[in-house]
């Protein structure tokens, strides 16, 4: 075996595996062209300060996942962005979006990278699909967002996912949220271990996802976020639960959801799938008017996204069996040549063959007809097409339907016209 290996946390897609990728992303293409978003592609690092400035420096992220560096050494630091929305917003606002017009829908499919602890569920460089709404965060704007995300998960036929769903109100019902959070657990704080303790002090909210059993007991009798909102905040968050409910979608409140990261605000949501034990978020988003202040812009810009982990959603769609019927786009012809001596006619004829836009193959490695017929078939080939001294003579070859073994003799020009019908329109 070589000594090298890929880094840590990171993997090699193989094309067996792509097959469910490209499936996915078509799935994902069709839904967001379908809700009229369009794609965006922004740059793999952004400047360190994007991601402390949006996302906040309280944050685990920021805090202790980025893979930041700096490439000159008095140059400024840049990072491998860790998430999609800052980046998206940066594009946005660096291009002055808004002036074209209000309100953009974009959205992704895109590697991030996080220096977590690599286990199940959990890589280093992993890949998310999402959506960013920009110039609107209604009611209505919500519930497309969650919509579309959800209408992917529906198309894939992914089965008892959970959305679950909360409203953080805005900046105001926040602060005033986690100073009732923070005077109510307090007095715990000497029972804390050091990274409970540390929350407590810099990120209050972060400690209602704590998953030891001890502080969810204590969290259970810790005043709720829901209580705190304003008379506008409970009205457009139960807007957003009517729209859901019309369009048959299931949700759970969650007062205890509360997504990490700084930028959000109002309605926030989780999906989670049963299929992924400890890591079982599969995506989530929410709404975040005040980034684009965050980061500059002069005018407020209200705004709603998500994001899905791809990893995560193959997975579930592995175990719940939906990869196996997903058909892989296989050879239609597999070229078998007689013998090596007649290799320039089997080129020839695979390369009529594509020309029509017929998936050929042939063998290149001068095997045996034996190993060319097992190769076919391992290929999954639909057809095998036989090149031998008397079919170069008569113009007329052998066809082999590989399913059914029938096999008829037909001119060139027959095999494209039978086959090009099948697949290629
Ligand atoms: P977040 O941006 O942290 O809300 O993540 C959104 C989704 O991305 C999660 O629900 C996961 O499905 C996926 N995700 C986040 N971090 C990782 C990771 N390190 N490895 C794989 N998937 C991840």
């Amino acid at each position: 075996m070589s000594q090298f290996r890929a880094v840590k946390g990171t993997k090699d897609i193989f094309p067996g595996d792509i097959t469910l990728w490209k499936h996915v992303e078509s799935v994902i293409h069709k839904v967001a062209g379908l809700y009229g978003f369009r794609e965006i592609r922004t740059p793999v690092f952004e400047y360190t300060e994007l991601f402390q400035r949006s996302i906040g420096i309280s944050t685990d992220i920021v805090g202790k996942e980025m893979f930041t560096f700096r490439p000159e050494e008095k140059g400024r630091s840049i990072t491998l962005r860790p998430e999609m929305t800052a980046g998206v917003m940066r594009a946005f606002i660096q291009s002055n979006l808004a002036a074209a017009s209000p309100v953009h829908k974009l959205y992704y499919i895109a590697d991030l990278f996080r220096k977590e602890r690599p286990q199940a569920g959990r890589q280093r460089q992993f890949s998310q699909f999402g959506a960013e709404l920009i110039g609107a965060s209604s009611p209505e704007a919500v519930a497309e967002v969650i919509g579309m995300m959800m209408r992917v998960f529906a198309d894939l036929e992914v089965r008892e996912l959970e959305l679950r769903i909360n409203s953080l109100g805005d900046v105001d019902d926040r602060l005033r949220y986690i100073r009732a959070l923070r005077d109510y657990l307090q007095p715990y704080a000497p029972g804390f271990d050091e990274s409970a303790r540390e929350r407590l002090e810099k990120n209050p909210l972060r400690i209602l996802d704590s998953k030891d059993p001890g502080i969810q007991a204590i969290i259970a009798g810790a005043p709720k976020l829901i209580d705190f909102l304003s008379v506008q905040a409970v009205d457009d968050f139960e807007r957003v639960l009517h729209y859901l409910e019309k369009e048959g979608m299931s949700y759970i409140i969650d007062p205890l959801l509360v997504r990490g990261l700084d930028y959000y605000c109002h309605t926030a949501f989780e999906v989670t799938s049963p299929e992924l034990g400890a890591q079982d978020a599969i995506g989530g988003g929410g709404r975040y008017d005040g980034l684009a202040k965050q980061l500059g812009s002069k005018a407020g810009v209200p705004a709603v996204g998500f994001a899905v982990g791809m990893e995560r959603l193959l997975i579930t769609m592995e175990k719940q069996g939906l990869a196996e019927h997903i058909e892989p786009e296989n050879p239609q012809v597999y070229i078998v040549t007689q013998d090596p001596s007649l290799a320039e006619h089997a080129v020839n004829v695979c390369d009529t063959l594509r020309k029509s836009g017929i998936r050929s193959l042939m063998d290149l490695a001068g095997r045996s007809m034996k190993a060319q017929m097992r190769e076919a078939n391992r290929m999954r080939a639909a057809y095998a097409l036989f090149v031998g001294e008397s079919e170069i003579q008569s113009k007329v070859y052998g066809l082999k339907n590989l399913g059914s073994s029938e096999q008829e003799s037909l001119s060139i020009q027959e095999v494209i016209e039978k086959l090009k019908p099948l697949h290629y329109s």
